[in-house]
């Protein structure tokens, strides 16, 4: 072994998605705080996302909701409980990053509530307090930044609970469901699947123990 391999050694970053883990489906709030049912559509009831978006962004219009309007709801918003405690207990031990497909405009708020975190995520074009469109950062950003952190020689232990994290859990060295519904858990029983933080806390802290101790 030459002294580079000796000193190489390889430090472990968790991935969590945001809405559904650590707090609640901002439009789906968004759709109950202010009455708007045509809100509450998701993937599930519209695959094509970019329709889906267009389709808020107009909703937005007709009422005439300003991203400052949103925000005032996001704000009046709390974590899920529990989810401050457990990313305090968490990044006490390791480094953790937030991997969200929301926009950096409308994460704000709870990523002061969450001691802010580092937060990977896409963003809103907005002009005059108008959200007239959205951007990508990247196409599926969450298994990306995984495969990025990989190459960067770190282990990458992940959670989430949705459709949009089943490709950044296969990307890691160990992935979790957390707060999955049940065709999720079903379709992907290949991740260990739990609900509380403290079974989430404990699968990822023997996985930091377990992905440092098999290296490659
Ligand atoms: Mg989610």
């Amino acid at each position: 072994m030459t002294l580079a391999e000796k000193i190489i050694v390889k430090q472990v970053i968790v991935t969590l998605d945001m809405e559904g883990v650590l707090t609640p489906e901002i439009w789906i709030a968004v759709a109950e705080k202010t009455g708007i049912a045509d809100l509450r559509k998701t993937t599930r009831d519209e695959p094509n996302y970019d329709k889906l978006m267009q389709g808020r962004l107009a909703i937005l219009d007709q009422h005439g909701l300003k991203l400052s309007d949103i925000q005032k709801v996001i704000a009046t918003l709390e974590l899920l409980p529990g989810a401050r405690a457990f990313m305090d207990s968490l990044r006490a031990q390791v480094q953790v990053i937030i991997l969200s497909d929301t926009f950096e405009q409308f994460a704000a708020p709870f990523m002061r509530q969450l001691g802010m975190p580092t937060l990977l995520c896409h963003t809103l074009v907005v002009e005059n307090d108008r959200i007239v469109n959205y951007k990508l950062r990247l196409p599926d950003q969450k298994r990306e930044a995984v495969a990025a952190f990989k190459k960067l020689n770190y282990r990458v232990i992940a959670a989430g609970d949705s459709f949009n994290d089943t490709s950044m859990l296969k990307e890691a060295d160990a992935g979790f469901l957390f707060h999955a519904p049940e065709n999720i858990k079903a379709q992907f029983p290949q991740f260990v699947a739990v609900d509380e933080f403290d079974d989430l806390f404990g699968l990822i802290s023997n996985a930091i123990h377990h992905v440092t101790e098999t290296t490659t």
